[in-house]
Formats: structure tokens, sequence, C-alpha cells
């Protein structure tokens, strides 16, 4: 299984997160000669009664809600015939905005824009799915339940509300979570939730993994990560380490 992890495709941003457009191209070339990228709408089913999604599938997520996905990596993916969901930060939704302050090393004033309302709906309305990423990109670790319960009921509502449908599917901002958070998540409605494991970790419908794709990660280390196997020999490596 790979469920692939992005945030940004733009030109020139030198930041990890930033994949340059020709990269990202070559990935979406690659991935459609395989023909098994799948929408993570067709796997909720699985995902949400414990199970993982079939080997040699693949599923494209994004996350933080950079404008520049509208501009750079949906025309790119439209064009290979690939679909992809995006989880958006909610407090960027409301009047009030939050600062893009999560990017390390990187001041808010500086941060790219996110994708505006518009731009969602717009989105949406072409097919490309949306999920939540939280109010304000906390590390949820650090909020208790109760708060933790707070800032996931908010974002999923300000969400199904924008875009008329339930919103299922949380990503955890730097894909971290602990018991209360999980708990949390699942009290506030969403039927599954999206992880990125640098430990070994609790594993199941509430820390579904999924596996980054970094700035420079060339075609050896695309070719590995898009690999089935990818996922279970970096747990069995992170096991070893433990
Ligand atoms: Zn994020």
């Amino acid at each position: 299984m790979a469920i692939l992890c992005y945030h940004s495709v733009a030109c020139g941003w030198d930041d990890p997160v930033s994949v340059e457009p020709e990269d990202f191209e070559r990935q979406c070339r690659r991935l459609a000669r395989s023909g098994r990228v799948v929408p993570l709408s067709a796997m909720l089913d699985r995902l949400e009664s414990g199970r993982e999604i079939p080997a040699r599938r693949t599923v494209l997520t994004f996350d933080d809600g950079f404008a520049d996905y509208a501009h750079f990596a949906v025309p790119i993916m439209r064009r290979y015939g690939l679909p992809a969901a995006m989880y958006l930060v909610a407090g960027s939704l409301t009047p009030e905005g939050v600062p893009v302050n999560w990017i390390t090393g990187l001041p808010a004033e500086q941060a790219p824009p996110l994708l505006t309302v518009e731009e969602i709906k717009d989105l949406r309305a072409q097919g490309w799915e949306f999920g939540s990423h939280t109010m304000r990109h906390a590390d949820l670790r650090t909020l208790g339940e109760e708060e933790c319960y707070r800032d996931l009921k908010e974002s999923r509502e300000i969400i199904s509300d924008l875009l008329s449908e339930s919103c299922d599917v949380l990503a955890y901002p730097f894909g971290r979570h602990s018991e209360h958070v999980r708990r949390a998540a699942r009290k506030a409605g969403y039927r599954i939730a999206l992880a990125l494991p640098e430990e070994p970790e609790e594993r199941g419908p509430f820390a579904v993994s999924r596996t980054g794709i970094y700035r420079g990660n060339g075609g050896l280390t695309f070719e590995a990560k898009i690999n089935p196997a990818y996922a279970a020999v970096r747990r069995l490596r992170q096991r070893l380490a433990a």
C-alpha cells in the first residue's frame, strides 16, 4: 500500500515540503503508467474497518492547503487523470484567517498563500476531494482532549458547511497523534485520520500511515516509496531501531 503525502508543488520554494513542478510531473507520469491510483474516498470503507489499501494501489494526498495546489499540482494531475485529496487548515476559511506559522524556519509573513474559499469550492465542483487539517495546525498532542475535540469538531463543521457534504477524513498536523487525540478525532465524527509516522506507532482507522514525498526525492527514492514493500520495510526498520 502507499498513501503518498505531499504539501506544496511550486517553482523554486527551496524547502523540503515543496516539490518542483517538473519533478511532480515525472512522478505523476510514472503513477499514471501504473494505472493504479485511486481516490481516497474509494478506500474509505476499507480503511474505516481497519484494513489497509490493497497492495499496488496508490492514493495521493496533500496537506496544508497551499494555493499552489490549484496552480501547479491540479493541472498536472488532471493531465494524467489522477485523483487526489487535500487537507485544509479550516481557520484559514474564517474571516480572521490563521498565520501560516507551521513551516520550520519560515516566518508566517513569508509563507506562500493558501487556497481561497472560491478556489476550494471550484476545485470541489471539479471532483477534487477535501478534508480537515484542524483549525490552526497545532500539534494536537499538546492540547487537552476537550480542546482537541472542539478544534476537530469545529474544523469538520466549517469544511462540511463550505462544501455542503460530510467531512469524513482528518489529517493530523505534522502527522502527530496520541491516544487522547485519536479518541477526540473519533468523537468529533471523522471516519478515519491520516498520520505520517516517523516512529513505530499504533495503527488502525485513526492512525492510517502515509509516506511523505519531499523536495529532491529522485526517481529511485520515489520508486522505493511507491513500492508496496516500502511501508512494511520501513516499519520493520523502525521496530529494529526502537
Ligand atoms: Zn500540515
